[in-house]
């Protein structure tokens, strides 16, 4: 039996994760996600698919993010039609993320065609709520830590991987006809100190490892977060501002509401208003409550009235249109948690084309910031950010937290890497900008000697030849 693997996305970025496995004629991918932030990236969207969707017969999803599920509905309007393996909470989530990223392309094309600003006379969203409708029947779900059969000779197990709700670390295991090998795609690895989600679970052996780099060579030490962001808000309210903190739905927005119901709870901010305006984040927070066994939250914690997911007196949920566009005459006073994360797109931004230009506001950054993106823009000081097609000045205080992101940092990382006791064979480091792969390329080889690469788009190995 021979293994091959085609880096289709995610190779010197950190958007557009998938991955092809040729084991000899069948085809499976591991992620099929969108790429997103830079223009010369978005547009590989677009091209021809460098395989025949129609020969690949499984696809095995890490987790629900866009960058690792958003591209599901192109290959199955393009003729996909296999099984989709993932987790039980990764499945409810990529419903709810594939069907706002069809809204949100949709939504996108009327208006550049109302507004005129697209280039081609007819813009045409990447898919449609239709194409999304295809990829939800295929889904086929599993708890942690139990072997799933994906095609003949090969069975996949998911591990947790503490990044979002049902995020996994997937191992492959290949029967060949003499002998076993397993490929481990790291997946999103997360945060160790975790008020939600458990640690990431130990793997101890992969004979290929694919590892992520989005922090690779980064620390970011936590700290203590609930402090930091009530410094944050408590600065911006002593100038009579509004703090505006974009968050991903799925994931951020969860863990920083916990944070701010526990600065409340210790009278660290005053009694304000917090608008969790994205209907999606909603949704995404209320399935902490159909999957207990993903988070360490007692059920106690999630079902008061008091929970974070719901506190009393301060967190209303903004869930109409005219709500969220009024949520811009509040001048002073309130915190704003809206999506996206990185500010491509959704309600996040009619409130940055509002507060930027606000010099009492702040914009609180508290994820990863992809290049390409405004949220990047922002954080390299940009002076003006183009929204709905206009030059929007940034006035308000952009602060970087970055110790609140869902990703491990450079330690991190190598705290998840000190547990594989035997060498892998091969390892690939991905999801990471250039720089950031090759430091942390360079330092698992420093540290364990590891034969360690980073490949690029399109990329092709061949992993074991007659096993
Ligand atoms: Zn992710």
């Amino acid at each position: 039996m021979d293994i091959r693997i085609r880096f289709l996305g995610a190779a010197g970025t950190v958007t557009g994760s998938k991955y092809l496995l040729e084991i000899d004629d069948h085809k499976i991918m591991v992620d099929c996600g969108l790429f997103q932030g830079l223009k010369e990236l978005r547009l590989k969207n677009r091209e021809d698919f460098p395989v025949n969707p129609k020969e690949i017969e499984a696809i095995v999803l890490t987790h629900a993010h866009l960058d690792h599920s958003g591209y599901l509905p192109k290959l199955c309007k393009e003729g996909f039609n296999g099984p989709i393996y993932c987790t039980e909470a990764t499945a409810d989530l990529v419903k709810l993320l594939l069907l706002d990223s069809a809204k949100l392309m949709e939504e996108e094309a009327d208006y550049a065609k109302k507004k005129g600003y697209s280039k081609h006379e007819n813009p045409e969203p990447l898919y449609r709520t239709e194409d999304v409708e295809r990829v939800l029947p295929l889904l086929r779900k599993f708890p942690f830590r139990k072997q799933v059969s994906v095609i003949d000779r090969v069975q996949a197990t998911f591990y947790n991987a503490g990044h979002i709700l049902g995020a996994s670390s997937v191992e492959l295991e290949v029967t060949g006809i003499e002998q076993k090998k397993k490929l481990v795609f790291s997946g999103d690895i997360g945060r160790y100190e975790e008020p939600i989600l458990y640690e990431p679970d130990v793997i101890k052996d992969a004979d290929i490892l694919l590892i992520e780099s989005t922090y690779g060579n980064r620390k970011n030490p936590q700290g203590n977060p609930v402090e930091k962001l009530a410094d944050v808000i408590n600065k911006t309210f002593d100038r009579g501002g509004c703090v505006l903190i974009p968050a991903f739905a799925v994931g951020r927005t969860q863990n920083l509401l916990y944070y701010l119901k526990a600065a409340l709870d210790q009278k660290l901010i005053p009694e304000v208003p917090v608008f969790m305006d994205s209907p999606m984040a909603i949704a995404a927070t209320e399935l902490y409550v159909n999957h207990a066994d993903y988070h360490k939250l007692s059920t106690n914690e999630i079902n008061e009235d008091d929970s974070f997911l719901s506190f009393r007196r301060n967190l209303q949920l903004v869930r109409s249109h005219d709500a969220s566009m009024a949520i811009n005459y509040v001048q002073k006073d309130a915190i704003i948690v809206s999506a996206s994360g990185m500010m491509t797109g959704g309600r996040i931004l009619h409130h940055l084309y509002n507060r930027l230009p606000r010099k009492n506001d702040s914009l609180l950054l508290v994820g990863y910031q992809a290049e390409g993106t405004r949220g990047r823009k922002i954080v390299d000081g940009d002076e003006t950010i183009k929204i709905f097609g206009q030059m929007v000045p940034v006035n308000c205080e952009v602060v970087v937290v970055d110790g609140l992101s869902a990703h491990a940092d450079q330690d991190e990382l190598l705290r998840w890497t000190s547990s594989i006791e035997r060498h892998p064979k091969r390892t690939f480091i991905v999801h990471g900008e250039k720089e950031s792969a090759t430091v942390f390329s360079e330092l698992l080889n420093e540290i364990y000697g590891w034969n360690t690469e980073v490949p690029a788009y399109l990329d092709s190995y061949e992993l074991f030849k007659g096993i």
